[in-house]
């Protein structure tokens, strides 16, 4: 029931690599420093996370001084988001965006398609690279103000040009590396206030003690998909026309894509059944997949990203996210797209 192979929920969390893992472990035992100290234990601490923060930047193209790892996408996009007052984000973001703006009185801009309405006269614009409900991507906005992405779904995954970048949000576990760390990249440093007061940490600007084994395992899955990612997309493509050319057959169905999409990340809607009956139904069958954004699929309230996209009433509550991995095959593709088919039938023939 467990096997990786049958698990469709990528863009929730990746599996950690097997590498990364044995990069990881030495720094919960015997490497147990605290990469503040003096001495040798804190010293080799200190140069496993220069080491990480190098990799890190090697995957974004961007100088290692230019990362200051965090807990993860949540808190690099919070502590953008809270740190300039004219902001306007694009309405397809995630939630730790989408519900700080609405906290903030930020501005929320229309679209138009996917095309995005003027911003105005923001200090900052925040639009994601790759949705994590339907992987649609989206340029990089035209404007004089400073610019955020949020490239949690993109990184390791899809190429990323950070030239007219400031800031960009990023975790480990989505590309096969642990929870609870990412990363914000920061062009001109001097642009943000510290997230948090008390350590030196981060060139100050992030206190508190370096979550070393995380930090590392960061690191490690960079320095792996650097290696792996031109080959893992051509894989992720493979999996996403196997899962799709047998959906197709089934009747009242629809894929909410568009023309520029990762292939990680497949949004199909179903006419008349609920897209959380399908993934409980699907899990019966030994699949894991997401009716929705994992983060809101708990929610009762219909994804405020799939009603911005244009998605109809009817179809949006019968909506399930595929999300794919290298770990998947082709086979377990298109087992995963017959239970699918199976399962909506039932659904549909039993009214539940
Ligand atoms: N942004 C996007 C696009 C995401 O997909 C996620 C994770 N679902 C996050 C931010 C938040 O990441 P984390 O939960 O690791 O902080």
């Amino acid at each position: 029931m467990s096997n990786p192979e049958n698990y469709f929920d990528n863009a929730a969390a990746t599996p950690v690599d097997t590498t990364v893992l044995e990069e990881m472990l030495p720094y919960f035992g015997v490497e147990f420093g605290n990469a503040s100290s003096i001495h040798s234990w804190g010293q080799r601490a200190k140069a496993a996370t220069d080491l990480a923060r190098e990799r890190v930047a090697a995957l974004l193209g961007c100088a290692p001084e230019e990362i200051f790892f965090t807990s993860g996408a949540t808190e690099s996009n919070n502590w953008v988001l809270q740190s300039f007052t004219e902001v306007a984000v694009s309405p397809f973001e995630h939630s730790s965006v989408w519900e700080t703006a609405k906290a903030l009185d930020y501005r929320i801009l229309e679209n138009d398609g996917y095309e995005l309405e003027d911003h105005g006269e923001s200090d900052l614009v925040s639009v994601m690279l790759v949705n994590n409900e339907t992987g649609a991507k989206f340029d990089t906005p035209k404007t004089t103000a400073k610019i955020h992405r949020d490239i949690t779904q993109a990184l390791g995954k899809v190429p990323i040009d950070v030239a007219r970048i400031d800031f960009a949000s990023m975790s480990a576990h989505k590309l096969y590396g642990p929870k609870g760390v990412g990363a914000l990249y920061i062009h001109g440093a001097e642009q943000l206030e510290p997230l948090h007061y008390g350590g030196e940490q981060e060139s100050g600007l992030r206190a508190g003690t370096l979550n070393v084994p995380g930090i590392v395992g960061f690191g490690a899955a960079c320095a792996l998909a650097g290696q792996t990612m031109a080959d893992d997309h051509i894989h992720a493509e493979s999996l996403r026309e196997t899962v799709l050319s047998t959906l197709a057959k089934v009747p009242d169905s629809q894929v909410n894509q568009h023309q520029a999409n990762s292939p990680y990340i497949l949004s199909v809607s179903f006419l008349g059944i609920e897209g959380e009956t399908l993934a409980v139904e699907v899990d019966s069958m030994g699949f894991a997949i997401s009716s929705g954004a994992a983060c809101s699929s708990r929610s009762s309230e219909p994804s405020h990203v799939l009603t911005a996209l244009g998605i109809e009433p009817e179809w949006l509550r019968g909506t399930v996210r595929l999300s794919f991995s290298r770990n998947n095959t082709l086979e377990t593709a298109e087992n995963l797209a017959r239970a699918l088919t199976d399962a909506v039938r039932n659904i549909r023939a039993s009214g539940k």
